[in-house]
């Protein structure tokens, strides 16, 4: 695996890989990685001649200075495990390296209602933060395909609607890999003590909840029970929603739309967790 620091470097080095008719896979992430960055290489090897993984924690997307400062950091591991999964290319770069003329008064995406809702709403300017380094990264990289995770469902959205800017680049929405009791795979559970641990996969069964009797009755009234479930396990949700998969309108009449999706985030102590499933109509 060749690691790239300099996006120069990298730019030149992929450009020649391009020419020479490379199809180049991205996967870009914050590091701290596990199975379900691992499942997002693995479709881009098999769909690509040279993958890219990009590591960097980019600050413009924490609307909170802790959950930043605290987010967890283990390049050594993610290094072996990017070798092992036979990653081609690591872009690592500094924040100076990916915001040349600093972090302050950057361009603002004009993302309308997606930004108005959900993750958008709890995390003030955090999507804006995402599409600052998502242009960024993409520049640089150029990739045919970029895979991204259907865990962080609202963000696929948002870049989504970023690569319009781009020509041609596919997005490829990778399922969630989770624990064997159903907890989604985040970089910000190993922030969780033994105890919380134990609580957090209270999220998914809320999810499973939601998806088993969201046909049997009123879905105002079964958010509201789901919502308190989950207070009593031990956790604060910001949101226990359900939306239409296509554009994120909230929905409170099921009605059987043809595919709909439930969401939730919700704090344990100081960590925020989100997860989301699809539900067919
Ligand atoms: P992150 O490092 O958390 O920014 O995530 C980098 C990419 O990995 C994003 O596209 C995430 O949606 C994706 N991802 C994170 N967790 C999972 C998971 N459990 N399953 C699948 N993809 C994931």
């Amino acid at each position: 695996m060749i690691i790239f620091k300099n996006p120069t470097e990298l730019q030149t080095h992929l450009s020649r890989l391009r020419q020479a008719g490379s199809d180049i896979g991205f996967v870009p992430t914050m590091g701290a990685l596990h199975a379900g960055h691992t499942a997002l290489i693995r479709h881009s090897k098999k769909e690509n001649t040279v993958t890219v993984c990009s590591i960097f924690v980019n600050p413009t997307q924490f609307n909170d200075i802790k959950d930043f400062d605290k987010y967890p950091k283990t390049i050594e591991a993610d290094v072996r495990l990017l070798i092992a999964e036979g990653n081609d290319i690591l872009f690592l770069p500094e924040v100076k390296d990916v915001y040349p003329s600093g972090t302050a008064g950057l361009e603002q995406y004009p993302l309308g209602y997606l930004e108005t809702i959900l993750e958008g709403q709890y995390r003030p300017g955090h999507f804006q933060g995402v599409c600052q380094v998502m242009k960024r990264l993409l520049n640089h990289v150029l990739p045919k395909r970029l895979y991204m995770g259907q865990k962080d469902y609202q963000q696929c959205l948002v870049v989504k609607k970023l690569l319009d800017e781009f020509n041609g680049i596919e997005l490829i929405a990778v399922p969630t890999v989770r624990e064997a009791d159903g907890l989604a795979m985040s970089s910000r559970n190993l922030r969780l003590s033994d105890t919380e641990r134990t609580k957090a996969p209270a999220i998914f069964r809320a999810l499973q909840e939601i998806s088993n009797n969201i046909d049997k009755e009123p879905l105002p009234g079964l958010l509201a029970k789901v919502r308190s479930g989950l207070q009593s396990a031990g956790l604060r949700p910001d949101y226990v929603a359900v939306a239409s998969a296509d554009d994120l309108i909230l929905i409170d009449d099921y009605n059987r739309q043809p595919q709909c999706i439930a969401l939730i985030a919700a704090y344990l102590n100081e960590v925020r967790l989100i997860d989301n499933m699809l539900i067919e109509g």
